[in-house]
């Protein structure tokens, strides 16, 4: 169906800021109009990158997820100041049942599905994920969906 995609981000944002006390859930968005995609789905997709960011930023507590506009695609972005994702293992994380192993001080469960699943979907939307990370500074995910030309 149609939908309004920042209205569609700022629900799951929502309903996720319940879930913790100690995050701040800030939203930085730009007009981005409706797109025609499986809503549930993407709410689906944006609830695993926003219970990703919490997890795995223990020590610090903003979580910043930005929407936007660019080249008739709408792009939503979940970024965290947390443990990041070495380099030589970001590619992998996207796999399924790839985890990276936690720092001596914590141990996070899981069972390395959230990224797999999100990104199934999004590929099956006509979309594309991908992030930024630094270890030890934080991590930024993002996907693309495109933005059909006679928006309603
Ligand atoms: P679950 O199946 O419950 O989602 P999970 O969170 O371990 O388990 P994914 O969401 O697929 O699995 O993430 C895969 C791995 O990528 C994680 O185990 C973690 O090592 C790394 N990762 C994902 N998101 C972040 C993040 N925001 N910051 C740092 N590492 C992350
Ligand atoms: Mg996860």
């Amino acid at each position: 169906v149609w939908f309004d995609f920042n209205q569609a981000v700022k629900e799951t944002m929502d309903d996720l800021q319940h879930t913790t006390k100690k995050h701040k859930l800030v939203a930085d968005f730009t007009e981005t109009g409706h797109i025609y995609s499986d809503k549930d789905r993407i709410s689906q997709v944006i609830t695993n990158l926003i219970t990703n960011a919490i997890k795995y930023s223990p020590h610090t507590d903003q979580i910043i997820i930005s929407t936007r506009l660019k080249n008739n695609e709408a792009i939503a972005c979940v970024q965290d100041f947390g443990i990041g994702i070495p380099d030589n293992k970001k590619d992998r994380v996207f796999e399924q049942f790839y985890r990276v192993s936690g720092d001596k001080q914590h141990t996070f469960p899981g069972l390395g599905l959230g990224l797999y699943i999100s990104s199934e979907i999004i590929k099956r939307e006509g979309g594309r994920m991908w992030v930024n990370s630094v270890e030890g500074k934080g991590s930024t995910f993002c996907f693309a969906l495109p933005v059909e030309g006679n928006e309603q």
